[in-house]
């Protein structure tokens, strides 16, 4: 069975569904939004991350990188990202803390085992873990369900934060074990979809009309972004698709975008689309909580 990459652990989590909350993030998602907070969840492989702030380019990763990804050139630190295998060798050896590799494996044993040990958390305030990406319905399913349903037999509440983007058969399979879905809506016009996020968006909200109909807890997530999404007749839309396809839904999430991610992007040297992303303000934010409120979304909040 291949064992997916974590990249991240977050423990004392307020914002992945009720209560206090272990989040297990997965490496690896099928979608490519151009806003995504996390660009090291987007590869299913490991990635080295640099800060380059930090590195004074003393060369200690030149001399023991095994695949020569390392130059000084001009006293400055020159990476060739192609060559890089992210074996995580120069990590040992950069004393400035710069080097981190982005992907960790773990047994199914060890996560319960990071589970268990908040298990006092979740019984006072209703909590559990939650299982997100990347995207964690395109890992080893095989894994992923194995893991569910230790987690579940142990009686913590599982949540699944996904976007939708997988093979029905995948929810199918973890649907017994899973307390909640939180399930994002990010566009829905397909060519809208296509353009900000890499893919269409008919197999999103297909699955999201079979998990409702067979009886799943729904959070619907929006990522509300200007220059994206953050319209009134976006937020109608939704609330249209919604009603007539009569989605059972527990919650809706408002998630206003936020930029904080951005510096990420640079620790993988991939570019980040500042000019087109704003921040919603907090009027337009109250202003779409109160269409949803109006149309009977009556458990509508601002965040997660
Ligand atoms: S070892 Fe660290 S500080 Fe030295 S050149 Fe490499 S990244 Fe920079
Ligand atoms: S992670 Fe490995 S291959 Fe990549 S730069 Fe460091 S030593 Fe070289």
């Amino acid at each position: 069975m291949d064992t997916p990459y974590v990249f991240n652990i977050q423990k004392f989590s307020v914002h992945d569904g009720d209560g206090i909350r272990t989040s297990i993030f997965f490496k690896g998602c099928p979608l490519s939004c151009i806003w995504c907070h996390n660009p090291e969840s987007q590869r299913y492989q490991k990635e080295l991350m640099l800060f380059h702030d930090r590195c004074t380019a003393c060369g200690a990763c030149v001399k023991r990188c095994p695949t020569g990804a390392n130059a000084i050139t001009d006293g400055k630190l020159v990476m060739d990202r192609e060559k890089c295998t992210a074996c995580g060798v120069c990590t040992d050896w950069c004393l400035q803390n710069a080097r981190e590799i982005a992907g960790k494996e773990y047994t199914i044993q060890e996560l319960v085992k990071e589970a268990d040990k908040d298990r006092m958390f979740y019984e006072d305030s209703g909590g559990g873990i939650t299982l997100s990406g990347g995207e964690v319905m395109c890992q080893n399913m095989d894994y992923i369900e194995k893991l569910c349903r230790v987690l579940y037999n142990k009686g913590y509440s599982v949540n699944i934060d996904t976007c939708g983007y997988a093979p029905y058969e995948n929810f199918k399979r973890i649907l017994p074990y899973v307390d909640t879905f939180l399930y994002d809506i990010k566009a829905l016009d397909p060519e809208v979809h296509k353009h900000f996020i890499g893919v269409d968006n008919e197999l999103i909200l297909e699955n999201l009309k079979k998990l409702s109909a067979d009886g799943a807890t729904i959070n619907i997530r929006i990522p509300t972004i200007e220059g994206v999404n953050a319209t009134e007749e976006f937020m109608n839309g939704v609330i249209d698709f919604l009603q007539t396809n009569q989605i059972s839904v527990k919650q809706v999430n408002l998630l206003p975008y936020h930029n904080t991610g951005m510096h990420k992007y640079r620790k993988l040297d991939r570019p980040y689309e500042e000019d087109i992303l704003k921040v919603p303000d907090k009027a337009r934010m109250e202003l779409f909580k109160d269409i949803f409120m109006k149309h009977g979304f009556s458990n509508t909040k601002i965040g997660g």
